[in-house]
């Protein structure tokens, strides 16, 4: 400042602690106010939402329930990697690092998330939930911890697919004598050394827990399977499914249900034999119906050496026992449920009107439901071509659209 110039008004300043860079965030009260977009959630999701409208100049504010951004992928298992390719697993403006290899380790992911809001200088407030969002007029009105009331002139939801973990209710459920928990508190196989455990669902996280078990030196494994998934290997020949993923979302679903059978046949082994048949309807037409295919990731290996044996679907639990479809009952000393997770968007959204019946939100990306312009959503769908890769895609197509309409 040169003596020239006036003294600058003195002002109140109004903080905003961004925990990621330590740091504070002025504005002037005597500027008009402007508010913020909020974005809800700091995970991937969100985080790439409010890069892409900080690189168009919208201010953003991401609201983190949790204390620091990433809150999923610190609590996911130890030996988890990406399953699809440090490539396409990069959010907008920031690549992942070579260095982390073509599949990125858990601890990684969250170090790459730890960056990705720190180069983009994003204002992050964590350890604020938000618990209800409501129209006003032309703005929306967030109620969050502490009583807040924030307001804001656009919203977008990045709360996370994988939202409340599911354990479904089964019956003698609550009154189970034995070990019951969901995946979600899975870290590792050491305290599972030496016992028998159930894990129940052949989805990606079930297929990988049992295949940790197994190698990590539980007893006896089981996996409880109802409907038998597809099952795909993570590359074939150097080529990863995820491209194959990308390349047939396009195509007619008859079509890739046959290519599937064909690939299948030729790239993995028939597992039959050990309760595991190739599933009687495609790769496409299971995918319509919201299921993705399983990347073998160990669990093959496990299959046919033994180390972890297909069961049926659980029925029931009686006492200490587990009642399956088949009327088998078995006693083991730990059930693991890999039964998926809730979207839980009815408490934030319910009065609105923006989900289906299944509660997930009937828009998402760049388009609003129609009765409520500035509200948007990402990360609600589960695609065959990468998650991340959509919310990536996703996240320039919402910033591009408020970019526009605030203009
Ligand atoms: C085990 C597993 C492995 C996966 N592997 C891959 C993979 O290899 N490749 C891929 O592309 N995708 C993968 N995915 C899918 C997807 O990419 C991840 O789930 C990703 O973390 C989704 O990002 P998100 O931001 O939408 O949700 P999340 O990462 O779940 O983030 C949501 C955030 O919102 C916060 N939050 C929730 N509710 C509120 C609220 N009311 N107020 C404030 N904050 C709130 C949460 O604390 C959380 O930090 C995987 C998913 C799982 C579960």
């Amino acid at each position: 400042m040169t003596d020239s110039q006036p003294n600058p008004v003195p002002v109140e300043t109004h903080y905003v602690y961004t925990s990621l860079r330590s740091a504070f965030m002025v504005t002037t009260p005597h500027e008009p106010p402007v508010h913020p977009v909020y974005v809800i959630g700091g995970g991937p999701g969100g985080l790439a939402v409010a890069a892409a409208l900080r690189a168009r100049g919208v201010r953003a504010v991401v609201l983190e329930k949790s204390d620091a951004v990433g809150a999923s992928w610190r609590a996911h298992y130890d030996r988890l990697r990406l399953h699809t390719t440090r490539r396409l697993s990069a959010l907008p403006g920031l690549r992942i690092p070579r260095s982390f290899g073509r599949w990125v380790a858990r601890a990684d992911v969250v170090r790459y998330l730890e960056k990705y809001a720190e180069k983009h200088e994003l204002e992050i407030v964590t350890g604020v939930e938000v618990f209800q969002v409501e129209r006003a007029g032309e703005e929306w009105v967030l109620h969050a911890t502490g009583g807040r009331r924030l307001t804001g002139r656009a919203v977008v939801v990045a709360t996370g697919y994988n939202h409340t973990p599911h354990v479904p209710d089964w019956p003698g459920r609550d009154a189970y004598e034995g070990e019951l928990s969901h995946a979600r508190t899975y870290r590792n196989p050491e305290p599972y050394a030496g016992k028998d455990v159930l894990v129940v669902g052949i989805g990606n996280t079930g297929a990988e827990i049992a295949a940790d078990l197994a190698e990590g030196g539980a007893a006896r494994v089981r996996l409880a399977v109802r409907t038998v998934p597809h099952i795909v290997r993570r590359t074939t020949a150097g080529w990863p499914a995820q491209r194959s993923g990308i390349l047939i979302r396009r195509l007619p679903v008859a079509l890739v249900d046959r290519l599937g059978a064909v690939i299948a046949r030729v790239a993995t082994p028939d597992l039959t034999a050990y309760g595991l048949p190739r599933p009687d309807t495609g790769l496409a037409t299971r995918q319509r119906e919201g299921a993705v295919p399983v990347q073998d990731v160990g669990l093959i290996d496990a299959v046919r050496a033994g180390k972890v044996e297909i069961v049926a679907a659980v029925e029931a639990f009686e006492g200490g026992e587990v009642v399956l479809a088949d009327g088998n009952r078995i006693a083991p000393d730990a059930v693991i449920a890999a039964t998926g997770y809730r979207r839980a968007l009815e408490p934030l959204l319910g009065h609105l009107d923006v989900l289906d019946g299944s509660g997930r939100p009937v828009t998402h990306g760049a388009r609003c439901p129609r009765e409520t312009p500035g509200l948007y959503f990402t990360g609600f769908t589960n695609p065959i071509s990468g998650m991340l890769r959509e919310l990536a895609i996703d996240a320039e197509k919402i910033a591009r659209r408020i970019a526009k309409a605030g203009r």
